[in-house]
Order: C-alpha cells, then structure tokens, then sequence
C-alpha cells in the first residue's frame, strides 16, 4: 500500500492516554489508507498559540503532525476553549476528552487533517455558507460505499447541523477525493469495539477531578 501522507503524533498531557488509544480511534473511524498514522513524540515538536476565540492550544511546530491532548489537563500554559480540535497549515490539535466514543475521535482526527490540508471540513452544516451539501450529494448518489446508507440518505433529504458519524465518514471521505485528489481506495474494514472506552485509571481521574471540583 502507498500511503499519500504520513501523519505524526505526540499524546501530552494524555491523564493516561496512550499511542494505542489515538490507533484505535483511528481505526474505529475507518480512516482509507491514503493516511499512515506514527507515534512519534520526538518528532512532534510545538508551542503554545493563544487566541481570544480559542484561548491557549499546542500547535505543532512542523507539518504533518499532530497533538492529541486531554482538555482538563491544563499545563504548561495550555487552555483549550470554544473547540475540540484546531487546525492549520503545520498541523493540528485534538482534544479528547473523558469518555468520548473512540469513533467521534477518531472523526476528529479526520476532520482537522483535512483542515490542515486546506480542505474545508466544516462545510456540510446548513448554517455554514456557503455549503457543499449539493456536491456531496451528488457524489453519494454515485458512490457503491454510500448510497445504500439510509442515515446519509435522510441526512441529504433534510440536512441538520451536527450530522452523526456516519454521515461524517461519507462526507470526509468525500472532501479527500473531491478537494485533495485522494483515489476511490475500500474503507478499512470495521473494527471490533475496544473493550473498554474507559479505563480505570480514567475512571479514577474523573471521580478525582469531580471531587474536587475541576
Ligand atoms: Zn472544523
């Protein structure tokens, strides 16, 4: 398999994430193989970036790679707001937050490689302007992976924001091939749950984090 691109990544302040969680919501989400995924922390170099909108997120300091990092978990002047993921030309940022279904995050990793590759991922909502949901249209209507999906068909009959994961996959599989030239690869097939989205070292934190009020 030629992979196109080559995604590197670096869990901080995880509270107990590790690689494996990152491959396996990656895995979840059915990601073509268009992408390759490596943990790679000493590759994975960044920097604090504050803006008034989203406050204080790590940004990578080289293309193609990322950081994944726990939005409660607040060190070294980080202070994420008013987003779970932020992309941009070097790379990007996810935030993956206590609990949160493998496959949405995964998505999110999806959702905000595409950003960082100029390919605007927000553009299926209804209240983002202007919208690609014709065009996407009339890709899922040709499409065999999709158009027998009836949670993307009464997704395209009456559009809402906040489509679910499905509708998702369809749409950023869509924007690979349609706005970065990506092949008509299989979706990787789909993966058994993992046994626990949680783990007890999670679990642990969170009671901790809400007994003490954070
Ligand atoms: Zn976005």
């Amino acid at each position: 398999m030629a992979f196109n691109k080559t995604w590197k990544f670096n869990v901080i302040a995880g509270g107990g994430l590790t690689e494996n969680d990152v491959f396996s919501w990656i895995q979840q989400a059915r990601i073509p193989l268009w992408f390759d995924f490596q943990f790679s922390p000493e590759k994975c170099k960044w920097h604090v970036d504050c803006s008034e909108t989203y406050g204080c997120w790590p940004k990578p300091d080289y293309e193609w790679t990322f950081i994944v990092v726990r939005p409660t978990n607040i060190t070294n002047g980080l202070h994420m707001k008013n987003a779970s993921g932020l992309g941009w030309p070097e790379g990007f940022c996810v935030t993956a937050d206590f609990g949160e279904d493998p496959e949405t995050l995964g998505l999110r990793i999806w959702h905000e490689a595409l950003h960082s590759m100029s390919s605007n991922s927000d553009m299926l909502n209804p209240g983002v302007t202007p919208n690609d949901i014709e065009s996407f249209r009339n890709f899922v209507e040709t499409s065999d992976l999709f158009r027998n999906d009836a949670t993307i068909t009464s997704f395209l009959n009456k559009p809402i924001n906040h489509p679910n994961n499905a509708v998702l996959r369809a749409y950023y599989y869509f924007k690979m091939q349609h706005d970065l030239g990506c092949p008509a690869l299989p979706l990787p097939p789909v993966s058994p749950s993992p046994p626990a989205t949680i783990s007890l070292l999670e679990r642990f934190m969170k009671w901790f984090l809400r007994l003490f009020g954070k």
